[in-house]
């Protein structure tokens, strides 16, 4: 049997933990793991591996790559801006710094220079993003919300990367149709992060592909939505997951059949699909 947990503490979109856990309450054999069948140690059955080895599994573990791996490197304006933000009340919907440190490397390895982020809340994964572009590098950073942008933009500002952003107070919808219009724009992103209203990562997507340059990459970020893409049709899920994750399941849908794309959806933070365009 497999049990699923889903916690959900917020009413807001989380940027951060996947809240699912799976506990493997029927064993194969007395031993949990390859170790314990080497060293005849048993061992107790949570956060066995089902299957797939992730993240997913262990708060413990995400805790270890956090302190080991991600808050020692984390740049100091990042950790300022997480800091503050851990004080402001919508603070689920920050990008995990885990997260943060995969599209700084990310946006490195692939010689990022122009891009553009739907969904920017305080700036924490913006900061990422433009501490990685080159000092000629731009962001068009797009939120209906500025006042959670202005909490972030004395720290990026102090940080010395404030001029590579371009912010856009407004739906980034009609925005996008207008440079879907303008010919110049097209394929003249490097990377696009979305990470904004789920219900329309599908009608982003429509636009993204032309704005995208062909080799060039979109991440959608919250793919695995919470865990709840998993959860039994009775899992109590609070309402404003129930309700996005029809869209989410959608958007993974037509990504995994989009012969545009090249895709991997990796389990950072709560999922994060990269799409690299191919025609
Ligand atoms: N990337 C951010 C970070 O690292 O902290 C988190 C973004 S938060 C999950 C989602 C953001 O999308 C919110 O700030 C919200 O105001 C914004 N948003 C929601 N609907 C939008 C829309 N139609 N157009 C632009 N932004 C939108
Ligand atoms: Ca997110």
């Amino acid at each position: 049997a497999l049990t699923y947990i889903i916690r959900c503490t917020s009413p807001f979109i989380s940027g951060s933990l996947l809240h699912t856990h799976f506990t493997h309450t029927h064993t194969k054999n007395k031993f949990n793991t390859p170790m314990a069948a080497a060293t005849g140690e048993t061992q107790p059955a949570k956060h066995q591996e089902v299957g797939h080895k992730s993240l997913l599994q262990s708060d413990a573990l995400y805790q270890y790559i956090l302190e080991t791996s991600v808050y020692p490197r984390e740049p100091k304006p990042m950790k300022e801006l997480r800091e503050v933000t851990a004080k402001h009340p919508w603070n689920l919907m920050t990008t995990s710094a885990d997260e943060g440190q995969f599209l700084n490397l990310l946006l490195k390895l692939i010689n990022a220079k122009n891009t553009m982020e739907i969904g920017v809340y305080t700036g924490y994964s913006l900061l990422s993003t433009a501490l990685a572009l080159p000092e000629d590098g731009k962001i068009l950073a797009l939120d209906i919300n500025r006042e959670n942008y202005e909490i972030g933009l004395p720290i990026i500002e102090k940080a010395g990367v404030a001029h590579k952003i371009d912010f856009r107070e407004g739906p980034a919808l009609p925005l996008l149709d207008q440079m879907v219009e303008d010919e110049k724009c097209h394929g003249s992103f490097d990377f696009i992060f979305v990470d904004a209203d789920k219900d329309n990562y599908l009608n982003y997507h429509k636009r993204l592909i032309d704005l995208v340059k062909i080799g060039g990459v979109i991440g959608y970020d919250n793919t695995l939505w919470n865990g709840s893409l998993v959860a039994p049709p009775d899992a109590p899920l609070r309402k404003y997951v129930r309700y996005y994750r029809d869209f989410v399941l959608e958007l993974n849908k037509a990504l995994a059949v989009d012969p545009r794309v090249e895709i991997c959806q990796l389990p950072v933070g709560d999922g994060i699909t990269l799409c690299r365009r191919v025609s």
